[in-house]
């Protein structure tokens, strides 16, 4: 299978007026795959590696907020800068507020090669937005991929997580650390602790994850479309299991 050309997710991060470096390729069965699973587990860092195996786009609602609160904050609306408190808190962002970012950013998830949707939906509400969506656009989901991991791993992966300020690459303190503390081994540059992956944060990430969140498992396994993963080891070794179910499940579509 070819590399596909990396996209910068311009149109994505920026909103529909920006251009995607790299238009993935026209694909007769793209895929269309939701990763579920509580703050921490890896659902980033297998949206990545998956993206690059399959040339699906890696659309993650929390790096478009991310990106929103880069710009100056007279360019934000009063929605935006409403939803990046709640976002510095942990909380989830209104329904209505993800669904309108989302909404404006639809040809995304309408017309790329695939997608890879990572962070959302992550309410019954999203869901049924989405749900609608796809329906009036006549395009299926190929699976919801949903990544388990005990909660004493999570709070640990979460701790010790730090983010390159330039590259936005992701390191570990303890499980990948940077080759010199505090930089970058991609770019040089300075490593960080997002604001929400902080203690008081993260305890409030992980009660909306089991209150709002976890109740998606459900729905998308009444779809049929539900893929547990254990998001145990490596994250080489969990995208590995993880392919090995797509592979079985394409096999299924196409017998
Ligand atoms: P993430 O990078 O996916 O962990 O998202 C970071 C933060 O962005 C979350 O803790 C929420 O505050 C906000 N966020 C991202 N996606 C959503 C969503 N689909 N619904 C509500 N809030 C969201």
């Amino acid at each position: 299978m070819s590399t596909p050309a990396k996209s910068d997710r311009a149109a994505w991060l920026q909103g529909p007026s920006a251009e995607c470096s790299a238009v993935p390729a026209e694909r007769k069965n793209p895929w269309r795959l939701i990763l579920l699973g509580a703050p921490g587990v890896g659902k980033g860092t297998q949206a990545e590696l998956l993206t690059e195996r399959l040339g699906a786009c890696h659309l993650s609602t929390g790096d478009a907020f991310r990106a929103a609160g880069m710009q100056s904050s007279c360019s934000q609306s009063p929605a935006m800068r409403a939803a990046l408190e709640y976002m510095r808190r942990g909380e989830l962002v209104p329904d209505s507020t993800v669904w309108e970012m989302v909404r404006e950013r639809s040809d995304c998830i309408v017309n790329c090669g695939g997608f890879i949707l990572d962070g959302f939906p992550r309410t019954l509400g999203q869901a049924e937005s989405l749900k609608e969506l796809m329906e009036k656009e006549e395009l299926s989901l190929s699976a919801v991929v949903d990544y388990e991991l005990p909660l004493d791993d999570i709070i640990q992966r979460l701790s010790g997580r730090r983010t390159c300020e330039k590259c936005k690459s992701v390191f570990h303190v303890t499980e990948r650390p940077p080759k010199v503390g505090g930089v970058c081994d991609r770019c040089g540059g300075h490593l960080f602790q997002r604001e929400d992956d902080r203690p008081e944060a993260i305890t409030v990430r992980l009660e909306a994850y089991e209150r709002s969140t976890a109740p998606l498992i459900q729905f998308y396994k009444e779809l049929g479309l539900l893929l547990p993963i254990v998001a145990k080891g490596s994250p080489d070794e969990i995208m590995a299991r993880t392919m090995e179910k797509l592979e079985a499940l394409s096999m299924r579509l196409l017998a």
